[in-house]
C-alpha cells in the first residue's frame, strides 16, 4: 500500500521551511510527543512559541490545502501507527499576563501548560484552577475539551478565548475573533469546538484554533489553594495508575462510571499486546511499554461491546482518535 503524502505537503513543507529553516521537520515520530506513547510519524513537524508564528503557520497550512493539527500536551488523543497526514503543529506559546483587577483575570496563550499555571495562580493567591493540578495539557486542549475535575471545569472560570477562524476564501488570511464563553456550548468533556473537529485535521474543514484565553478568578490565600491542590493530588495519586495514559478512555454514562461498568465486566487487568486495562482504574488503559495504537482500539472495542452486552450501556469515547486509520 502507498502511503505517500499527497503533493501539497511538499509544496508546503517549501514555504514553512522558508519561513521556520531547519525547525521544520518531516516524518517526525508522533509516540514522542504524546502521553500514551504511541503514535506514527507527522508528515510535517513545527514547534511554534508565539501567536505570530502560530498563525503564520496554520495560514500557510490552510492556503496550500494541507490539513493542519494543533498538537498541545497530547494527552486526550490516540494517534494512528500511520501518523497524519499534513501538518501537525506543536503549540508552545506560552504567555502568562495577569490583571490584578477586582475580579483578578489572567490572559493566557494557548501553548500554557495547565498544571504548571495552576501552580503559578495559588502563589499570587488566585483561585479558580486548583481542580487542574493533575490535568496535563495545555489551555488550547482544556478550551477544546472543557477538561475540569473534582466538578469543576476551564468553564467554571473562561471568561472569552480568541479563535483563529479559516477565512471563507481559501487564499484569504484566517480572523482573529473574541468569542465569550457562551458561544462554546460547553457540556460535559465537550464542546463546539470538539464537536465540530471530528477525526482530526481535513482539508475541507478547517479547524478554528484557540489563540489564548482569559479566565476570571477570585482571590484565596496561597496556603489555603496549595492545600486545595495538594488534597487532589495526593486522591489522583491513590486512584489513578501511574505510567503512560490519556486519562480517562471513555466519559461517564449518566448516572454510572464507566471504570465501574469496565470492572463490573471482568475486564480489569486485561490486555492486548503491549496495552492494559489498568488494574488500578478500569477507565485508564495504560502502555505498557511497547503498545501499538491498534491494540488500544482492539481494547476499546472489547470494552465497548462487553459492556454493552452486559449492561446495555453504549460506551462513548472521551479521548480523540487521531490520524489515518484506513486499512
Ligand atoms: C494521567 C492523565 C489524567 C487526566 N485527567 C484528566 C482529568 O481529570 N480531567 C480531564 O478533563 N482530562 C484529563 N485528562 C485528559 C487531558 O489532560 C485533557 O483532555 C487535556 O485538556 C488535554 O489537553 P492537551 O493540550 O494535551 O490536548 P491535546 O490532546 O493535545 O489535544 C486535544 C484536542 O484539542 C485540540 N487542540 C489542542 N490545542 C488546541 C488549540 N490551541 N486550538 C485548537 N485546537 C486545539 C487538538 O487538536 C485535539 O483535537 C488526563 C490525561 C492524563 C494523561
Amino acid at each position: 500500500m502507498d502511503f505517500a503524502p499527497p503533493l501539497n505537503v511538499d509544496i508546503l513543507a517549501n514555504a514553512l521551511r522558508a519561513r521556520f529553516g531547519q525547525r521544520l521537520r518531516r516524518d517526525e515520530p508522533l509516540a514522542a510527543h504524546t502521553t500514551l506513547r504511541v503514535g506514527g510519524p507527522a508528515d510535517l513537524w513545527l514547534t511554534v512559541t508565539t501567536l505570530d508564528e502560530l498563525i503564520e503557520a496554520v495560514t500557510l497550512a490552510w492556503q496550500h490545502h494541507v490539513p493542519v493539527f494543533l498538537l498541545g500536551g497530547g494527552a486526550n488523543m490516540l494517534v494512528s501507527d500511520r501518523g497524519v497526514r499534513g501538518l501537525v503543529l506543536q503549540n508552545r506559546c506560552q504567555r502568562v499576563e495577569f490583571d490584578e483587577g477586582d475580579p483578578p483575570h489572567v490572559l493566557v496563550e494557548s501553548g500554557v501548560i495547565l498544571p504548571s499555571l495552576a501552580h503559578r495562580l495559588a502563589r499570587r493567591g488566585l483561585s479558580g484552577l486548583e481542580w487542574a493540578v493533575g490535568v496535563p495539557g495545555t489551555v488550547g486542549g482544556a478550551v477544546v475539551n472543557n477538561a475540569g475535575a473534582y466538578g469543576s471545569s476551564i468553564a467554571d472560570c473562561l471568561a472569552r478565548a480568541e479563535l483563529l477562524t479559516p477565512a471563507e476564501h481559501p487564499q484569504g488570511n484566517g480572523r482573529r475573533e473574541w468569542r465569550s464563553v457562551n458561544w462554546f456550548e460547553y457540556e460535559y468533556r465537550s464542546s463546539r469546538l470538539k464537536r465540530t473537529g471530528g477525526r482530526g485535521p481535513s482539508a475541507e474543514h478547517p479547524k478554528e484554533v484557540v489563540l489564548q484565553a482569559e479566565l476570571v478568578l477570585s482571590r484565596k490565600s496561597p496556603a489555603e489553594i496549595e492545600n486545595q491542590m495538594a488534597a487532589y493530588s495526593k486522591r489522583r495519586k491513590a486512584t489513578q495508575p501511574p505510567g503512560a495514559s490519556i486519562g480517562s478512555m471513555f466519559k461517564n454514562p449518566p448516572g454510572d462510571y464507566a471504570g465501574r461498568l469496565i470492572e463490573a465486566a471482568g475486564l480489569k487487568g486485561t490486555q492486548i499486546g503491549g496495552a492494559q486495562i489498568s488494574p488500578v482504574h478500569a477507565n485508564f488503559f495504560v502502555n505498557l511499554g511497547d503498545a501499538k495504537a491498534a491494540d488500544f482500539v482492539a481494547l476499546i472495542e472489547l470494552a465497548r461491546q462487553t459492556v454493552k452486552a452486559r449492561f446495555d450501556v453504549e460506551l462513548e469515547l472521551e479521548i480523540e482518535k487521531i490520524g489515518d486509520w484506513e486499512i
